[in-house]
């Protein structure tokens, strides 16, 4: 089993690319935004405790993640791999994926960053906004936070990534099969 990190800003399409790129090469889809929301529709404890994060746009604290993440990796480990969806999203998150990939003997294969422009992330979110039903989609000034929190937060995890030699950086413009294509090409 090996783990390909799908990285990238919110909005950047992350999530969308996921999903296709999981079908397309059979790992599993692991998105920990989507994990957490099926945890508060489920009223669980972890689901009650991220709503008040993901609500104003921050990010759910590290702790919070570690067993979640842990798990995924247990479950999945028959599979032929997992595509990492929005984690890790901090330095400390990063130490924490690598201990975890020692501990299960898996590997980090490549880190897939789709490059999103500031201008277009804008547009975007505020194109999701229109129809979303998340509660971190209504309201644009928590909008922004996420992105800004991505930038101070988030940004830094991709050098990280890019110090070890482990990116490839794919542009995110473009319509969704056009991009699904140029992720495919990439790895
Ligand atoms: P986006 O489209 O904004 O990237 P996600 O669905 O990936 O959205 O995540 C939604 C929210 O869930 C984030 O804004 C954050 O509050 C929380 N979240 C998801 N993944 C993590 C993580 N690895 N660390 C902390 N918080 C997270």
């Amino acid at each position: 089993m090996e783990i390909l990190i799908l990285f990238g800003a919110p909005f950047s399409g992350k999530g969308t690319q996921g999903k296709i790129l999981s079908q397309k090469i059979g790992f599993q889809h692991v998105s920990t935004g989507d994990i957490l929301r099926a945890e508060r529709q489920n009223h669980t404890e972890l689901g009650l405790k991220a709503e008040t994060y993901i609500r104003q746009g921050h990010l759910v604290p590290d702790e919070l993640l570690d067993e979640m993440i842990e798990h995924e990796i247990i479950k999945c480990k028959s599979s032929k791999g997992i595509i990492l969806d929005g984690y890790p999203r901090t330095i400390n998150q990063a130490h924490t994926l690598h201990s975890l990939a020692q501990k299960h003997g898996v590997a980090i294969r490549r880190v897939l960053f789709l490059d999103v422009p500031h201008d277009e992330l804008i547009a975007r979110g505020i194109h999701r906004g229109l129809d979303s039903d998340r509660i971190d989609d209504k309201d644009p000034a928590i909008m922004n936070k996420r992105i800004e929190i991505y930038r101070k937060e988030t940004k830094p995890v991709g050098k990280y990534y890019i110090d070890k030699n482990m990116t490839v950086t794919i542009s995110g413009i473009g319509d969704i099969e056009e991009v699904a294509e140029r992720i495919l090409a990439s790895i």
